[in-house]
């Protein structure tokens, strides 16, 4: 037990809140990575446990979910797991272009992003039940800045090891992007996040992109956990805002889409600068 212990710490640079007092694992199919068989477990900490009292503390510890801060944790892909490629400035311009040839010229089309631009569209679009033409107009579009970044997209530091990770202590990991779904299944394959993400959301999935929060409830919904056993991790104002929109705590990692200085006006619950920091964040 030691020894693996040791390992996750080595691993996440990361110390253990004083010492362990169970870790159980448990061969079983894991729903959480597509049928494939996992070793799962679970880490149960208790800071005034001393060595003489291990054992008998052991018979009435929590559940591995019940003794963490959180049960579940929902991933932004982009600037989050990945590092941040999309070409904003061109692929903004264009997108603008594209929307006033729709007929949808100022507000939140003159000085909006991809995000915001495609939400006021829909906004007035989706009452009327006309999304496909949204879609059709600009989907090849934002594919296209997808699949670009998508030759550059490199992952973030021990970004598998960490999904696989928490999947093995049985919390519930999950994606919301504003990624469409065309560069994001290419993305997890390739990076090896797909086994351990249920659900990914991606912006094909939703009426509203972040920083709407319907990515986020539609994930809540699946997993039906309540806000507060949710764990938000992102790189964006986007992702501040839809996850306080849908009451979920919100981790900001540094050196992603925003600077730091870009959450000054709404400020995350956490601000990290590495994945692995997540780990004590999760343990509570
Ligand atoms: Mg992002």
């Amino acid at each position: 037990m030691r020894k693996l212990v040791s390992s996750l710490a080595r691993c996440f640079a990361w110390t253990p809140p004083d010492r362990p007092i169970e870790m159980k694992a448990a061969v079983a199919s894991c729903a959480n990575c597509g049928g494939r068989t996992r070793i799962r477990g679970g880490l149960a900490f208790d800071r005034g446990a001393d060595a003489d009292d291990t054992s008998r503390m052991r018979s009435k510890l929590p559940s591995p979910a019940t003794s963490l801060a959180y049960s579940a944790v929902i991933f932004d892909f982009e600037g989050t797991l990945v590092n941040f490629q999309w070409q904003l400035e061109p692929a903004e311009t264009e997108l603008r272009f594209a929307f006033a040839r729709l007929g949808f010229e100022g507000g939140e089309f003159a000085r909006g992003n991809y995000a915001t631009m495609w939400n006021a569209a829909a906004d007035r679009l989706a009452p009327q039940g006309r999304m496909a033409e949204l879609h059709q107009a600009l989907g090849p579009i934002y594919d296209r800045w997808d699949f670009d970044a998508l030759t550059r997209w490199a992952p973030r530091s021990g970004a598998a090891e960490l999904l696989g990770e928490l999947v093995d202590r049985d919390l519930h990991v999950g994606m919301v992007s504003n990624v469409g779904r065309g560069a994001l299944n290419g993305a997890l394959e390739r990076f090896d996040f797909a086994q351990c993400l249920q659900p990914v959301v991606a912006r094909d999935d939703v009426t509203w992109m972040k920083p709407r929060a319907e990515g986020i409830l539609r994930t809540l919904a699946d997993w039906q956990l309540a806000p507060d056993q949710v764990i938000f991790v992102g790189d964006s104002r986007a992702d501040v805002f839809g996850a306080r929109a849908a009451g979920v705590p919100v981790a900001i990692i540094r050196g992603g889409e925003c600077d730091e200085a870009a959450f000054a006006d709404i400020p995350p619950d956490h601000m990290i600068s590495q994945l692995s920091e997540l780990v004590a964040l999760i343990a509570g």
